[in-house]
């Protein structure tokens, strides 16, 4: 197990480094193939031996290597964050078929955060493929188990909370349709793993955007009417969900059901 984890690791520092690019190239509608990574200030085309990923940062102290112009220290941060994700969600499902749709999730969490945080969007163009590719990488745990009753399971949270959202969407709540749209894509997830799961995201993300926005509008950082963006505390309720869920919900029942 430790040799997966491991390459999981690795795994994540090459992901969270094409994920940077995503970042940055999907909100300004470029290609993320063409051309190769350079310094957005002087142009030049970054080395190989410094797009390793955090080492080449480090490297450089976080500067370019032509024009000495600052690197973002967000970059190493996602391929960090990246693998650390990465790791979490193969010590949760080990080597299972479930494993590649659940590094799916990690993967275009940490994307549509950043981006979301950035520029208050989530695009289009890598939600709604996901529902495709969410399918897809499930099938073979359908297959395998037979579990056609928790894929059904599944696609009616994924229409519960799409419902949920599309009426908040509705309210002055300040939930646009970037939401509505992810909304679908976390119930289908949640609803995989179980109904308590669902309930634990979507709880959590409420909770967690509810506490921040409050703790910005008593800094005075954000007025009652300023918009936050709402997609990176769903993210975080479902992978909280994902992770805590099982013993959220035995410790909510034994609160309910006292054990003699
Ligand atoms: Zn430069």
């Amino acid at each position: 197990m430790l040799l997966v984890l491991i390459v999981v690791a690795l795994l994540g520092l090459a992901v969270g480094s094409f994920l940077n690019v995503v970042i940055y190239r999907v909100p300004r509608n470029e290609s993320l193939i063409h051309p190769r990574s350079h310094c957005p200030a002087c142009g030049t085309e970054v080395r190989n031996r410094h797009n390793i990923p955090v080492l080449g940062w480090l490297m450089l102290r976080g500067r370019c290597a032509d024009c000495e112009s600052p690197i973002s220290p967000r970059y190493p941060l996602v391929e960090t964050l990246t693998a650390v994700l990465f790791v979490a969600v193969a010590a949760k499902f080990g080597l299972t078929w479930e494993l590649p749709a659940y590094l799916y999730l990690a993967a275009i969490a940490v994307a549509l955060a950043a981006i979301d945080l950035d520029v208050m969007r989530l695009p289009d163009k890598i939600v709604l493929p996901s529902y495709v590719v969410a399918l897809v990488l499930i099938a073979p745990a359908v297959i395998a188990h037979h579990s056609w009753a928790q894929a059904g399971r599944g696609l009616i949270a994924a229409a519960v909370l799409y419902a949920v959202y599309f009426v908040f969407a509705m309210l002055p709540s300040g939930m646009g349709g970037g939401d509505v749209k992810l909304a679908p894509l976390l119930g289908f997830y949640l609803g995989w793993l179980g109904w308590s799961s669902v309930l634990i995201g979507a709880f959590a993300a409420f909770l967690l955007g509810g506490v921040v926005g409050a703790a910005l509008m008593a800094m005075h950082r954000a007025g009652r009417k300023s918009r936050i963006p709402f997609g990176p505390y769903m993210l975080a309720g479902a992978f909280l969900a994902v992770f805590a869920g099982a013993p959220i919900a035995d410790w909510y029942s034994s609160l309910l059901v006292p054990s003699a």
